[in-house]
């Protein structure tokens, strides 16, 4: 079901439960702001959500109240995460769902990051 994204952040959501290490996940990397780890149904061959460890739903609420370091951090994360894989050649994509209409289902901000084999056009 997707996240209704008027509701404040519940911090029973999968991914805050990830953070607190009380749900396992295959980690790829992990700093002060972020933890990039292995989505559980794959829709490519490397398929990787990045997240902030700061409370957050949507990129829009993120980028008006998240501190300049912890958007910078995301940011950097994201390369970060990319290069250590060996992504920037030949390419990845990165997509964030967000709210209802995009059908987000984690209230949780993530970003995903698709590679390892062509992508195709981008689809709505
Ligand atoms: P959304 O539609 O952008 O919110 O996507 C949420 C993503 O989280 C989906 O691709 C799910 O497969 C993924 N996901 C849900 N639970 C877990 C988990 O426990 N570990 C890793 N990925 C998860």
């Amino acid at each position: 079901m997707p996240i209704d994204p008027t509701q404040p952040y519940d911090d029973q959501n999968i991914f805050a439960k990830i953070l607190r290490g009380e749900i396992p996940c295959t980690k790829v990397h992990e700093d002060d702001h972020i933890l990039a780890f292995k989505d559980i149904n794959p829709q490519a061959p490397t398929h990787v959500l990045v997240i902030p460890k700061a409370p957050f739903v949507s990129w829009d609420d993120f980028s008006a109240r998240g501190t300049d370091e912890q958007i910078a951090a995301f940011v950097r994360g994201v390369g970060e995460v990319a290069r250590m894989l060996g992504l920037v050649e030949p390419g990845y994509r990165l997509l964030a769902n967000i709210g209802l209409d995009a059908h987000q289902e984690v209230p949780h901000l993530h970003v995903h990051l698709f590679a390892g084999k062509p992508l195709g056009p981008m689809l709505m």
